[in-house]
């Protein structure tokens, strides 16, 4: 495939964060496997069918490039340590009982394995479920990775593991993260964006999650920019980093962290591109401004771009395309507008089970995805018009 041009058909570039509702027939598929009522080759299936069905579906909305819709996974954060998220296909060096990566608003968490020795590696790259994906679309397609930061959540906070030093295993999430996105462009991504929501969460300081209260932020940032380090200005134009304040069961992790607590921060990481929730936010403006403020020009040889979330993805409610249009318009009144993207406010469903309640449904809640993205990328399209951006 040639390069990948994201101004082309919309004049303002537009792009997903990847994930979509898993259909309630993968979903049953998803639990009858880990009951061992059926096989993996038989998962697969169900998987396969959804992936058909998304890559078909995402290309009838118009938008310039698509994703497989991470049907194939476990969660956006666990698809390189386990197959389910009840753990059937865990990590050999892995546990039960881990960290709590989040606790949502709605009181739910969300807890990961726990490293039990070293030494750590991936059982899978995202490029392996893209290679199976990609054959079935006639678009460019972007292929979502896990953050070393979150990976880095997997060690204890406060004991060392056995004969297995923070400091080996950071190497390690470095290198493997490195790894799973040069694996997705040589199978063919044209885009590739690191999933970073627990940035946004690292300055919660919830008594129930001690990670969170522990600092980490700063050392988050450090660990992606060992990454971003790995790869030249011209590969990091289409590197770029996803910020929200989470998203599961219809429900946000740190929407009530102020936004101001990463965005300064955040731009430090030498991405070229930032997929940033901001439809959801309450009060949108002093965002737009903290972007316009800290969006770097030359951030080692390039200049970043921001992608402005338009769609709520917890909302059943579609946005229209005007409205969209009014975000964007709004936006460059901050952002240079040669600088802004748009996107959704994170991908439409981060864990493969996921019920999906303010939607009533996850089959419901693909269709709205799909009406939602649609709106998007014609609202996207009335915005460059507007502001003259081709
Ligand atoms: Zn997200």
């Amino acid at each position: 495939m040639s390069q990948y041009d994201p101004r082309t058909s919309t004049g303002i570039p537009t792009e997903p964060v990847g994930s979509l509702p898993r259909p309630t027939t993968l979903q049953a598929a998803y639990a009858a496997y880990d009951k061992g009522e059926i096989s993996k080759a038989q998962l697969e299936g169900e998987q396969e069918e959804a992936v058909k069905d998304s890559v078909q579906r995402f290309e009838a909305t118009g938008s310039p490039i698509i994703s497989d819709g991470e049907q194939r996974w476990s969660s956006f954060a666990t698809y390189p340590i386990t197959d389910t998220l009840a753990g059937t296909g865990l990590a050999p060096m892995l546990g039960p009982g881990g960290q709590f990566f989040a606790i949502f608003a709605d009181g739910h968490g969300r807890q990961l394995p726990r490293l039990e020795r070293g030494p750590f590696e991936y059982r899978h790259y995202a490029a392996e479920s893209l290679a199976k994906s990609i054959p079935y679309a006639n678009r460019p397609m972007k292929q979502a990775v896990i953050a070393p930061s979150m990976l880095d959540l997997l060690y204890p906070l406060k004991e060392p593991v056995d004969g297995y030093s923070r400091e080996d295993f950071e190497a390690a999430i470095v290198d493997e993260c490195e790894r799973d996105i040069r694996k997705a462009f040589e199978a063919g991504a044209a885009r590739v964006s690191v999933d970073f929501t627990e940035g946004r969460l690292a300055t919660r300081e919830d008594p129930r999650n001690p990670w969170t209260g522990a600092g980490l932020l700063p050392h988050f940032i450090e660990l992606n920019n060992r990454v971003m380090a790995r790869f030249t200005a011209e590969e990091r134009v289409n590197i770029g980093i996803h910020t929200c304040p989470g998203g599961d069961r219809d429900s946000v992790h740190s929407a009530d962290v102020p936004y101001n607590n990463l965005l300064p921060e955040m731009f430090k990481i030498n991405a070229g591109y930032f997929l940033i929730q901001l439809a959801s936010e309450r009060d949108r403006d002093p965002v737009y401004q903290s972007i316009s403020e800290n969006l770097r020009d030359d951030a080692e040889g390039v200049a970043q771009m921001a992608y402005i979330g338009t769609c709520v993805t917890q909302s059943p409610r579609p946005e229209s395309a005007q409205e969209i249009c009014d975000q964007l318009v709004r936006a460059a009144n901050f952002i240079d507008r040669q600088r802004i993207g748009s996107t959704d406010d994170c991908g439409f469903s981060p864990f493969s089970i996921d019920e999906k309640p303010n939607h009533g449904s996850p089959d419901y809640a693909r269709d709205v995805a799909f009406q939602k993205i649609t709106n998007r990328v014609t609202g996207t399209r009335m915005a460059a018009e507007k502001l003259g951006v081709s």
